[in-house]
């Protein structure tokens, strides 16, 4: 589904990503996990082009990355993102926001793509809030508004940057469900997360990054009672 590789990208004088090799299997939930700073958000956005690489190559199903014009407007649509804030359209309903995407990049009918908004707000739980605005959500209802957004546009792969870091404890785990349900129905995703608990139990693969480096990959049982590395192991100690 997603091949990075020999990827290194700059940011001036700081080296952000090292030489990044990474694969994303069809319906393989892959979790990085890492320090601030580690270039966890900057490889998710190598992804979908809202980062550019300086050197080495990011293929989704196989495709080099294209550059621009409608082929990158597809691509971003096979690549649903969902970021830590929620970054909904405040002046569109939730239904609005949730059929934009289908009726103007997909060219989805309107009465269907209002039909397949309505499903996605029952799987997310919110079918009572088709018609509200995003102001007069909560944030985790907001969030999920953001992931049946994604799903709307029929990805082939979602990616979660810290979907839960901004909400309050008590929304995490509502926000948290939704993915995991979507992960056990195969879903192919990236996420980022701090939430060592979803990590171990969504995860197929745990990769671990610190200063812009891919340091350790293993499965989420190895990763958590057995890390390899020290880096991993401190990082471990002061999150778990
Ligand atoms: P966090 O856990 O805090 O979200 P992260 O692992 O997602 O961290 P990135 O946001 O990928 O880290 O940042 C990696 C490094 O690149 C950091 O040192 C950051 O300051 C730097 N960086 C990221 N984006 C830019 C940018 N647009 N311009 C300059 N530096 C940037
Ligand atoms: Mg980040």
């Amino acid at each position: 589904m997603v091949t990075i590789s020999g990827v290194n990208k700059h940011f001036g004088e700081l080296h952000a990503l090292k030489d990044i090799d990474l694969t994303v299997d069809d319906g393989e939930v892959v979790v990085l996990i890492g320090p601030s700073g580690s270039g966890k958000s900057t490889l998710c956005r190598t992804i979908n082009r809202l980062e550019t690489v300086d050197s080495g190559t990011v293929t989704v199903n196989g495709k080099p990355l294209p550059a621009e014009g409608r082929a990158l407007a597809n691509l971003r649509a096979d690549v649903g993102m969902v970021f830590q804030h929620f970054n909904l359209f405040a002046h569109l309903t939730v239904q609005q926001n949730i059929t934009l995407g289908p009726v103007k990049v997909r060219r989805t009918p309107k009465a269907k793509a209002d039909e397949r908004a309505r499903q996605l707000l029952e799987r997310v739980g919110l079918s009572e809030k088709a018609d509200v605005y995003p102001s007069q959500l909560s944030g985790g209802q907001q969030q999920r508004v953001a992931i049946a957004r994604g799903l709307a546009m029929d990805p082939k792969l979602m990616m979660f940057d810290e979907p839960t870091s901004a909400l309050d404890p008590e929304m995490i785990n509502e926000v948290l469900d939704v993915m995991q349900d979507l992960a056990r129905e195969g879903m192919t995703m990236v996420v980022v997360t701090h939430e060592m608990g979803f990590a171990r139990r969504a995860a197929n693969r745990v990769v671990f990054m610190a200063e812009g480096q891919i340091v350790e990959t293993a499965t989420p049982d190895e990763f958590f009672d057995d890390p390899k590395t020290e880096r991993a192991q401190d990082f471990l100690s002061k999150v778990m």
